[in-house]
């Protein structure tokens, strides 16, 4: 049987990080859907459409990896795409007590999908999303640690709201 694994997550936007998870996982399962958050109260530095496309341009050398959107419970979307696995990246013990209650509430709720926790590279066990827009609002260089074109996109938008246009 073909296995399945939905990955969410905000990806606001994408890094290594998520991408080196996403490798990972590809040596469990046959598939793995990289499923977006649409959430629309909360925030997000770079809207839906943008989001996606950062990843699909970062994924597209990556075959049985397709991008989606989903809104609602995880879970609620793990059932309708009739997937095994829910796959999560783990960095710190910082992001242990959140994605405990996180696997456990799931299971709770939809137990046919198992959790998957993997853990990336040691150089990117401290990166996150949240950081990297900190970094780059601040004039600081993330080469390295998102693709290329999304370093182009976060300079770019942080240049707009830095310096609006005028009129
Ligand atoms: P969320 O809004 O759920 O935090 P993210 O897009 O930031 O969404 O993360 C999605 C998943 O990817 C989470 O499981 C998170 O722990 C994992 N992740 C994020 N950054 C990294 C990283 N640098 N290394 C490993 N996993 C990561």
């Amino acid at each position: 049987m073909q296995k399945t694994a939905i990955y969410p997550g905000s990806f606001d936007p994408v890094t290594n990080g998520h991408l080196d998870i996403v490798e990972r996982g590809l040596k469990l399962f046959d598939k793995i859907i990289v499923a977006i958050l649409t959430n629309p109260g909360k925030k997000f530095l770079f809207p839906l459409e943008e989001r996606r496309a950062m990843l699909e341009e970062s994924m597209k050398d990556f075959s049985n990896v397709e991008i989606d959107t989903f809104d609602g419970l995880t879970v609620d979307y793990a059932s309708q795409r009739k997937a095994q696995g829910i796959l999560r990246g783990l960095r710190a013990l910082s992001d242990f007590e959140y994605e405990f209650q996180m696997a456990l509430m799931n299971r709770h709720l939809y137990p046919p999908a198992e959790t998957v926790f993997l853990t990336p590279k040691e150089e990117y066990t401290y990166l996150s999303s949240r950081l990297v827009r900190e970094v780059v609002a601040l004039g600081g260089d993330v080469t390295g640690l998102v693709p290329e074109a999304v370093r182009a996109r976060l300079e770019a938008r942080f240049r707009k709201l830095t310096h609006p246009p005028t009129r």
